[in-house]
């Protein structure tokens, strides 16, 4: 008999730093939308590693604007703050395998070492790429620097890691169409990048690659503005042992200025938006649900 088809599972994975706006109303409905098409499940992520930004109150607010505007998902809910153990071990088994390593600089140190250098690349964030200054410290130099109480983040070798892996590197790439196209990742656009925050011993890219493994997600539906961090989740899987999921990038929202919603002043929040009277079937109607 042949195997039951897998189940799709998708995921809407907002960070409770702030009120769902209308961009994110668009994703969570992106993501209903084809959960109920594919005959899916959809999860719900709270993305809290940043617990300087993230606040309880936000996160109550994430579930109450979700379930005013239709959107439904299945629980238990994954919360990312609960699983530093997880992201730990595997930061500790990339840099035990030559991989990754401690970053003891600061911004301004950084800064400082590409302060006579022109043209030095920048990642897809426009944040310069690491000038490498901890690559090749020594075991003891770290050691001392530990030691010492200096804290360190964790970055990716993406010379080492790249030099370890076989094959080309792809994705599935839906976009918003029914069609999958196979593009080729290129993680070496985000260079040295930090998997490993110094504040807590995980990153976005790191989690988001170690979750959607853990939650068995399927197809990842977010916004355009993540299409260039697939190339470094796909490597993160590729180092990890992790199967990767298809992704389907949808367009952004943005103001009639041009700018993405979330960055813009004129995102209103969800809850203002029922503050000031529109109803839920208006907003869905409005992004075209
Ligand atoms: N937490 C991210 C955000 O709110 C989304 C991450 C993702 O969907 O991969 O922008």
């Amino acid at each position: 008999m042949p195997a039951a088809p897998e189940q799709p599972v998708l995921r809407f994975a907002p960070s409770p730093n702030g009120y769902l706006h209308i961009g994110h109303a668009y994703s969570a409905l992106v993501n209903q939308r084809l959960a109920r098409r594919l005959g899916g499940k959809l999860l719900l992520r709270i993305e809290d590693i940043d617990t300087g930004r993230c606040r309880p109150e936000y996160e109550l607010a994430i579930y109450e604007d979700l379930a005013w505007l239709g959107v439904a998902w299945e629980t238990p809910v994954m919360r990312q703050s609960e699983r530093f153990p997880i992201y730990a071990a595997a930061l500790e088994d990339l840099t035990a395998r030559g991989l990754a390593y401690p970053c003891f600089c600061t911004r301004g140190d950084v800064s400082r070492a590409l302060s006579d250098i022109p043209d030095w690349p920048a990642d897809p964030d426009g944040v310069p790429h690491y000038p490498g200054v901890c690559r090749g410290m020594s075991a003891l130099e770290r050691q001392c620097r530990s030691a010492a109480g200096r804290r360190s983040a964790v970055r990716l070798d993406m010379r080492a890691a790249l030099g370890g892996i076989s094959g080309p590197l792809i994705w599935r790439e839906y976009g918003e169409s029914d069609a999958a196209q196979q593009i080729i990742a290129d993680p070496a656009i985000w260079g040295d990048a930090i998997i490993g925050r110094r504040d807590v011993p995980a990153s976005y890219h790191l989690a988001v690659a170690i979750d959607d493994a853990a939650l068995g997600v399927t197809d990842v539906v977010r916004g355009m503005d993540l299409y260039h961090a697939t190339s470094l989740h796909r490597l993160l899987q590729r180092l990890l042992l992790i199967s990767p999921p298809a992704y389907r990038h949808h367009d952004i929202l943005r103001d009639d200025h041009g700018a993405k919603l979330s960055k813009s002043a004129r995102a209103k929040s969800i809850r203002a938006l029922r503050a000031e009277g529109e109803s839920a079937a208006s907003i869905r109607r409005r992004l075209g649900f």
